[in-house]
Formats: C-alpha cells, structure tokens, sequence
C-alpha cells in the first residue's frame, strides 16, 4: 500500500467516527490556545463516550442533551465544572496535572443527567464518580475510599461512587439507573428510595456496606 493510500485511509476512518458521533461539541481554548491539544483530546473523549454513558442511565422519553460546549478558561481556580450543557475546565489544573482528561468525563456525565434542578451533591456527585471510576477508568471496589461510620458512604465523590459500585455489584444490581431516573423525573424519595430497593433503611446500608 502506498503511503498516501494508507494516509487516506486513516482520514477516512477518523472522518468516519466523528461523524458517527452521536453529540456535537463545540470547543472553546481561545482563552488558552496553547491548551489546544488537551482540549482536542478531552472534545474526542465525549465524542466517544457520550453515547455509551448514555446508554448505562437511560431513561424512557429522556432525551439527553446532544450538543455539548467545552470551554478551557485561563484561571488558576478549581478544577471543572458544568453548567447545563456547558462543561468549563481550569488552565491552571490542567497545567499542573494534563493526565486528568478523565475530569472531563465526570462533568460529561453531568451533563447528561441533566436534573434541570438542585439535587443532593452526594447523589449527582456519587453517580459521577461511580461511572467515572468505575467504568471509564475502570477501577476495582478495592480502589474507592471506604468511611467507616453510619452513613460514611454520603462523603461524596468517590466515597459515594464505591458506595454505588458496591450496590450494583453486591446488593442491587441496576440501581444507579433507577436512581438516576428517579432524580430526572423528580420521584426519588431521601426516606424511601433506598428502602424500596435494597430492603435496608437508608441509614443501615453503610453498616451493611463493609469491605
Ligand atoms: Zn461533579
């Protein structure tokens, strides 16, 4: 095979995924030109997973957003976050740490579950880092923080993301989804949630929860 041959192959099947995208996102790094390179990458990774995070929290008639803005802003405060559609990324982190694309994920993820309302951060936050860590970087129970104490599994982040790993692999497999459609149809119940799915109150699952 000739060179350019297989250089318009490799056009071709680049060409191909982007337009197979299921989501348009629009990048900006004007801010930070010299970030351009990172911010492709992070515009490729919800390329690739918005459709497939999609998939593992559908919800019937819920159309997630299909259009997504990225916006690399020069600052030296906080690390990311979203808006509604808008994803918002700081300079100076990716600066200090250009291996955590995966940042980019877990706001991707909030984007999708666009509750369109405030919802307990430990929910929004702990189903986030569930499908961040466990799925897109694809770490064992083992990995997650563990809080020993009644109801620890609150702490958010990724003590919550362990928390719903653990429910999913252990105690009630599909219950991120339930959760998750509950909070975008605005049914989810704090005192009974927890208690119809897993038969356990809220406040003995962290004492169920041990590892
Ligand atoms: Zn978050």
């Amino acid at each position: 095979m000739t060179k350019n041959l297989v250089l318009a192959i490799l056009l071709f099947v680049s060409l191909g995924s982007v337009a197979d995208a299921t989501v348009v996102v629009h990048l900006d790094v004007s801010e930070v030109p010299e970030l351009a390179d990172w911010g492709n990458k992070a515009k490729e990774l919800i390329e690739e997973w918005h459709q497939r995070t999609s998939n593992l929290i559908p919800t019937k008639g819920f159309d997630v957003p299909t259009e997504v803005w990225l916006k690399i802003r020069k600052s030296n405060r906080g690390i990311a976050g979203t808006s509604g559609a808008r994803i918002t990324v700081s300079s100076g982190w990716i600066q200090k740490h250009p291996e955590d694309i995966g940042c980019v994920y877990h706001e991707l993820v909030h984007v999708i579950q666009d509750y369109r309302r405030r919802v307990s951060g430990w929910l929004t936050e702990g189903i986030a880092d569930y499908l961040r860590w466990a799925i897109y970087e694809g770490k064992s129970q083992d990995w997650f923080p563990f809080r020993d104490k009644p109801q620890g599994y609150r702490d958010s982040y990724q003590v919550a993301g362990g928390f719903f790993l653990w429910l999913e692999s252990d105690r009630c497999p599909g219950i991120v989804n339930k959760l998750n459609t509950a909070l975008r149809k605005r049914t989810y119940k704090d005192e009974s949630f927890f208690k119809e799915e897993t038969g356990h109150d809220r406040r003995a699952l962290g004492g169920l929860c041990q590892r």
